[in-house]
């Protein structure tokens, strides 16, 4: 029922962080893997530790035509995508009054254009397989407030709107649409924060009923499921992956 044999999946942000352990999980469950970044020496190397049938596909996912391009050489490649993961993120740390617009623009563009255009991307493939499973990544961001990341919850809260709206619109092509919002995770992007603001990981840390932060390949679980057979009849829904975080009063 877990197995992934067979499978092509695309992960994008896949050479690093959540992506890199998300593939990793989908590849050790039986999925071949094609990742998608920008940085080419880093998505080189997460391939090659990936294993020979593993891809890396140079994407910018803000790009339409680099979306297009990363399905087609996905196709090329392999014949098929089955499995799309939406991991793709970045965040700009600053109050809502002191956001810039280009930095409003980009994080919207990156997290939440990007999601969009990739399964726009991916659509017409899986609806010929009349198969297909789409994971997008939210985050707490997504119903939580943030005083210092307004640009980024506004793009998670819009990231779980898109995954319920992309579920009802394929849903009878067989195309099941779900959300993973991870809790506090250990990677580049948390350590970037920390870095600004120092503090955060022992606050979060402290706030976790796990009593720990989040490590990627904790991620990793929860994207095989959805991926999965098992997971036929879930869609449109958003699992949160937190220690606990988001239930605690
Ligand atoms: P990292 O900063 O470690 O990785 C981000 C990934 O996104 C990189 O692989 C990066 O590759 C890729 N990326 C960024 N911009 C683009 C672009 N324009 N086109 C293609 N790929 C791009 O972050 P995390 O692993 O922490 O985050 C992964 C996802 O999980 C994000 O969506 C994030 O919002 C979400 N998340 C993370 C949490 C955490 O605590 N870490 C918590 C909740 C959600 P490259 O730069 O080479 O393009």
């Amino acid at each position: 029922m877990f197995s992934l044999a067979g499978r092509v999946a695309l992960v994008t942000g896949g050479n690093r962080g959540i992506g890199l352990a998300i593939a990793a999980g989908l590849a050790q469950a039986g999925a071949t893997i094609v990742i998608a970044a920008r940085d080419a020496q880093a998505g080189q190397d997460a391939a090659t530790r990936l294993g020979p049938d593993s891809l890396f596909i140079a994407t910018d996912v803000t790009s339409q035509d680099s979306c297009q391009a990363m399905v087609r050489a996905t196709e090329d490649r392999f014949g098929r995508l089955d499995i799309l993961v939406n991991n793709a993120g970045i965040t700009r740390a600053a109050r809502a009054q002191d956001i810039s617009l280009p930095d409003w623009q980009s994080v919207l563009d990156i997290n939440l254009t990007g999601a969009f255009l990739c399964a726009q991307a991916a659509y017409p493939a899986m609806r010929r397989q009349q198969a297909g499973k789409i994971i997008n990544l939210g985050s707490l961001a997504a119903i939580f407030g943030t005083a210092t990341a307004a640009a980024y919850a506004a793009s998670k809260g819009g990231i779980v709107q898109l995954t319920r709206s992309l579920a009802v619109s394929w849903g009878a092509d067989n195309i099941q649409v779900n959300a993973i919002l991870p809790g506090y995770i250990d990677t580049g992007l948390t350590r970037r924060a920390e870095a600004e603001r120092p503090g955060a990981f022992d606050a979060k840390r402290a706030r976790t009923p796990a009593g720990r932060i989040g490590r990627p390949a904790d991620i990793a679980g929860a994207a095989i499921f959805l991926a999965s057979d098992a997971a036929s009849f879930i869609t449109g829904t958003s699992i949160t992956v937190d220690g606990g975080y988001a239930i605690q009063l």
